[in-house]
């Protein structure tokens, strides 16, 4: 397993395509606007090493594919406690690094991919591929997203909207399009290719799932902007040292190789995979979402204690709150993990219904607790000078005395970032968008939930129909 020093030297190594802010950036890794996103995937590194041997079991898994520990984040849900330890792990990095590390998405796509190859064509690579990755432990950006165009019309109406396949060759295929708000992109060593929507026949181009070094030829990358971006990397971000990072991930006539091909053509295998995706990743915002929650949580209750009302009845009680959504959104993902059941292929499956419900509530929730620290803190969330004028040699000792103190301040900027600042897209905006809008999990929802067995009960109950149930009690 990687320490994070290799895992910085690792992203060294690659010859990225990479654009930000209209110039092409030769070193990602020491650039102020993506450092702080590399730092917090490297924290999923650390964990991996740490002294304390609870967070190193946390951290890591053993791996039956190649006999060995392998970092949680390149594993397989083997076991029914795998998806729990998925979960609390997530939370502690949410609450450690209070953004998106950005390794869930490959996380949960190799374990979908597993079951949507399974008896397949494709498993057998797929599984080969799976192991060097978990040897090497790399960091997979999962690419899902396409960019759709009019939302209205099929792949086959508007290819150019669609990552599909272009050319099918002796050695492998070519394909070509784009893969938008990729998680992760600029900090990772490959590509996971999938589909991003249920697919029907006549529509096999588009159902592939490959996996694509991000120095492939034709592969670039271009960074998305994101608001206060002029204050990322250093104390005034808000959060001084981890940051979230989404790429467009353009994909010019990109040649896959074989063996890296595990889905192509079959638009019933894209069909489970995306099924089995969306069950794994709307549990996950059951962990890493409550971790950005507790932190956010913290900087408010910081304020209030910096402003001295944290003894007030009405402070209180919406810290309670705060907790009280946060542990809600939680207790669904943990109940989705605890309510698994194995698939053939041995993977252990979240339950559907919990974890539709679970990024429901994530697509809510969040927005409440947001509110409720904007009115902890106070106007100066969204008005403070910046520190270089708190520091100022002139300026300073008047402004330090009016803004109250640097601690108040660097509070205020951590909640504005999470609010509405750089830590806001990778927190607010993926808790909407992320996994899926909400509309995604209502259409689940209407579709799993067995309406039938209401409906047979009420009408038992109502006196409607024979108790065949409980048919001794009289
Ligand atoms: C911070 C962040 C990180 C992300 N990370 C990743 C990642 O790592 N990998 C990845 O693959 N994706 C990622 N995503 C993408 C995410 O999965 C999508 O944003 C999500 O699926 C919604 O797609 P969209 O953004 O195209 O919005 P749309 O699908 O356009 O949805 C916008 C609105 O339009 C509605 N709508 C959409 N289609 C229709 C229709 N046919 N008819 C009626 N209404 C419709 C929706 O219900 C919604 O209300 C990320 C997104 C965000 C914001």
């Amino acid at each position: 397993m990687k320490t994070v020093a290799q895992y910085i030297d690792s992203l060294r190594e690659r010859k990225l395509r990479l654009w930000v802010d209209g110039e092409r950036v030769d070193d990602p890794v020491e650039h102020p606007k993506i450092r702080p996103a590399i730092n917090a995937i490297a924290a999923t590194y650390a964990l991996a090493h740490d002294g304390d041997e609870d967070t190193r079991r946390l951290a890591t898994v053993h791996s039956e594919l190649i006999g060995e520990r392998v970092n949680r984040f390149c594993g397989l849900f083997t076991r029914p406690e795998d998806l729990i330890a998925k979960l609390e792990l997530q939370r502690a990095l949410g609450r450690l690094t209070g953004t998106c590390f950005q390794r869930c998405v490959g996380l949960d796509g190799i374990n979908a991919l597993f079951i949507a190859t399974h008896k397949r064509d494709g498993h057998q690579r797929f599984v080969s591929w799976l192991a060097q990755v978990q040897r090497q432990d790399l960091v997979l950006n999962g690419a899902m997203t396409d960019p759709k165009g009019d939302r209205s019309k099929r792949p086959v109406d508007q290819p150019e909207q669609f990552l599909r396949v272009v050319q099918r060759r002796p050695d492998g295929i070519v394909i070509r399009g784009a893969k938008l708000h990729q998680t992760g992109a600029a900090n990772a060593h490959q590509i996971v290719v999938m589909p991003g929507q249920g697919l029907r026949p006549g529509e096999e181009d588009f159902a592939v799932a490959c996996a694509v070094d991000v120095s492939a030829d034709g592969v670039t990358m271009v960074l998305g902007r994101q608001p206060s971006d002029d204050r990322r990397g250093g104390p005034d971000a808000g959060n001084a040292r981890f940051g979230g990072q989404e790429c467009v991930v353009l994909f010019d006539d990109v040649f896959v190789k074989n063996e890296h091909v595990f889905i192509d053509g079959d638009v019933e295998a894209s069909g489970v995979l995306i099924d089995a995706f969306a069950g794994f990743h709307r549990a996950s915002y059951g962990g890493c979402k409550p971790g950005n929650l507790d932190v956010l949580t913290g900087a408010a209750d910081l304020i209030t204690r910096l402003h001295g009302v944290r003894r007030a009845s009405h402070i209180r009680d919406k810290l309670v709150e705060m907790a009280h959504l946060t542990e809600t959104i939680y207790g669904l993902g943990r109940g989705a993990c605890g309510k698994c059941s194995q698939h053939d292929s041995g993977i252990w499956q979240v339950d559907r219904i919990l974890a539709n419900v679970c990024k429901h509530h994530v697509t809510k929730l969040p927005y409440e607790i947001v509110r409720i620290a904007e009115d902890l803190a106070g106007g100066g969330l969204s008005t403070l000078p910046s520190l270089a004028d708190l520091d100022h040699p002139e300026l300073g000792p008047a402004l330090q005395t009016v803004v109250h103190s640097r601690e108040r301040a660097q509070a205020l900027r951590l909640v504005e970032s999470l609010a509405y600042g750089a830590g806001s897209v990778p927190f607010r905006i993926e808790c909407m968008h992320g996994a899926g809008s909400p509309q995604a999990q209502r259409i689940v929802l209407e579709r799993h939930i067995d309406w039938d067995a209401k409906v047979a009960r009420a009408r038992v109950l109502a006196g409607l129909d024979e108790d065949t149930e409980l048919a001794e009690i009289s």
